[in-house]
């Protein structure tokens, strides 16, 4: 016989300032300020992350992440809202295609959490975020069209945040074109609604017989709770390969420390740690950004400390839609090589 008590109410994502009021995250006199944040940029907590939130809310990693900032309304000269050029290289409606082989299919503009940092804030979370089955067809032609795409990736937004009934079918109508023979989806939900990761999601992500990458969202150790952690687990039991994705940010993982444990902590839950990306120059979010300089003795000081296996690619998405580059350390200096303590050593090929 079934439990005849109903199930507990599932807590609420925080979405508005009062709401994060109520739950003790800011003070009242904070209210009016971040209620204009707000209604600028969308704004959601899930019980998930606000569960994880420490008593000192104003150090805390998750907190700084996704509580909004008076900070956010100011926007510097040097910021855009397009800051790494989408728009530019978009040929039909949700779909970016900058480099030859591959191309960006944002299907969905919703995530689960909004980032404080969002490189994409001035448009996801808002009212028309999801793309219309016209417009998704439109987008299937031009992949099918472009004989040199290799490699789709799906990206928003979180497209883990579609229904999986219609994640299922754009996913076997990607696998259904012959030559992408490779697809990628960036989600943050893993770890910012691992509840979700269940049976009809990941029947969706096996269903292609093409390889479909899940490259993960996560920028501190905190965030790979037990739920997380199980999430994962279940994701990489259903033979889905795992990439970390990960953002640089000031105030949140700018220590080595931090890095060292975060790229640790993905690859023991099966997580290999892909991208290290320098904050964009999104509006408003200069209280996250570090130069590059800083960026790159951080990342330099992660080789030899932690294992090859741990170390991400550390780019820049360079503003105007000119791509990623790699900004990693230079090792070689004509026939000089430097090992990871910076001591040079000859080296010459016969
Ligand atoms: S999950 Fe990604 S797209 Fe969504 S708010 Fe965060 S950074 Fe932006």
């Amino acid at each position: 016989m079934s439990d005849p008590r109903p199930l507990p109410a599932r807590p609420r994502t925080l979405r508005t300032a009062d709401e994060l009021v109520r739950a003790g995250l800011v003070t009242q006199d904070r209210a009016e300020a971040l209620g204009k944040v707000a209604e600028r940029y969308a704004v959601a907590i899930t019980p998930a992350l606000a569960d994880l939130i420490g008593e000192d809310i104003a150090a805390d990693p998750i907190a700084r992440q996704f509580i909004p900032d008076e900070r956010e309304l100011d926007t510097a000269p040097e910021e855009l809202t397009d800051p790494i050029g989408d728009e530019a290289f978009s040929p039909v409606k949700g779909l970016v295609h900058r480099y030859p082989d591959r191309v960006l299919l944002t299907p969905i503009l919703h995530c689960p959490v909004y980032c404080r940092f969002c490189f994409r804030r001035e448009k996801v979370g808002g009212e028309e975020a999801v793309l219309a089955e016209a417009d998704i067809a439109a987008a299937l032609d031009y992949i099918r069209a472009h004989q040199e795409v290799w490699e789709v990736i799906l990206t928003g937004g979180d497209p883990l945040m579609l229904p999986a009934a219609k994640l299922k079918a754009l996913l076997l109508a990607l696998d259904a074109i012959p030559h992408v023979e490779s697809i990628r989806i960036h989600s943050r939900i893993p770890v910012g609604d691992p509840e979700r990761i269940g049976p009809a999601l990941l029947d969706a992500l096996a269903a292609p017989a093409k390889p479909v990458w899940l490259a993960v969202h996560c920028n501190h150790p905190a965030e790979l709770s037990p739920l997380a952690e199980a999430a994962l687990r279940k994701l990489s039991s259903a033979g889905v390969p795992l990439l970390g994705q990960s953002v640089l940010l000031k105030g949140v993982n700018d220590d080595p420390d931090t890095l060292a444990a975060l790229m640790k902590a993905l690859v023991k839950n099966k997580v290999k740690p892909y991208y290290l990306h320098h904050p964009d120059l999104a509006p408003g979010t200069g209280h996250f950004r570090l130069s590059v300089e800083e960026g790159r003795a951080l990342v330099k000081g992660l080789r030899g400390r932690i294992s090859g296996l741990c170390q991400p690619t550390y780019v820049l998405d360079i503003p105007g839609g000119h791509g990623k580059s790699p900004l990693t350390a230079d090792y070689v200096d004509g026939d000089q090589v430097r090992d990871w303590k910076g001591v040079s050593h000859g080296y010459k090929a016969e």
